[in-house]
């Protein structure tokens, strides 16, 4: 009878050391790695019925899947509103945000970015056929961009007529709508939006709209987790991994 309460006992001990172990393993600091993102930004994060993380699919969270299989580690997704990323980074409620974040050298100030992994400009979306051929010509006309994207800086900074809107799409709604002349926003993400909508044209700028560089933000001073991360971006960049996944979403 002893000998059978210590076989239960040993038994029950290995048992909670392995319970211990495997919910280590899935949910334990340290050993997830929660980003944020605003899946709002296709081709880079967008919500579909099978995504590379849960719901979540896109450029970005293929990276950030990369990243977190790289270190044997778990991944998980903070979906929120773009404005809000960069302070839920600092608040500790995230580890690293991934979401086409352009560096700039004001949010510089309050994080710590990553290596670059894509180069982007802005481009400017008008309906077939609208006067507007270049950044020059949307003075006196009303934009429309998101609130908090480089897209509002750069209209802002131009001093033309802007309103922005929490979602690229509802900008796309307004300009189908004709209730306004044009959409600022990311190059690729123009892309998806006009072969989503028949009749919506691209006009790129280039000495208007300078390049930008999307990269990964984690907490500032966070050099752990950034230097994984960069490792690993560098890895994805030398295998040609992130061009791959251009194609793969972008259809090229
Ligand atoms: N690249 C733009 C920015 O950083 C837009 C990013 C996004 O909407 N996810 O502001």
């Amino acid at each position: 009878m002893k000998k059978l309460t210590k076989l239960i006992a040993v038994i029950a001990a290995a048992a909670f050391t392995l319970t211990a172990f495997v919910s280590c393993g899935k949910k334990g600091n340290g050993n997830t790695i929660k980003f944020g993102t605003n899946a709002e930004f296709p081709p880079f994060e967008f919500i579909s019925a099978n995504g590379v993380i849960e719901q979540f699919d896109g450029i970005d969270m293929a990276i950030a899947k990369q990243i977190a299989d790289d270190y044997k580690m778990g991944v998980k997704i903070e979906n929120i509103e773009f404005d809000s990323l960069l302070i839920a980074l600092q608040n500790g409620q995230l580890d690293a945000v991934i979401a086409g974040m352009t560096v700039t050298e004001e949010r510089k100030l309050s994080v710590d970015f990553s290596i670059p992994y894509y180069t982007a400009t802005q481009v400017i979306i008008v309906k077939e056929g609208s006067p507007i051929k270049s950044a020059a010509d949307l003075d006196g006309k009303l934009t429309s961009v998101v609130q908090g994207y480089t897209g509002e800086t750069c209209v802002s900074e131009l001093g033309y007529k802007y309103e922005s809107f929490k979602k690229g799409t509802e900008c796309i709604m307004e300009l189908v709508n004709g209730k306004c002349d044009a959409v600022v926003i990311d190059s690729a993400t123009a892309q998806k939006y006009i072969s989503d909508n028949p009749g919506l044209v691209i006009i790129e700028d280039n000495n208007v709209f300078a390049h930008e560089e999307y990269a990964i933000a984690v907490k500032k001073g966070n050099t752990v987790l950034l230097n994984k991360i960069n490792a690993s971006i560098t890895k994805m960049l030398s295998e040609g991994k992130i061009a791959e996944l251009g194609d793969k979403y972008c259809g090229n």
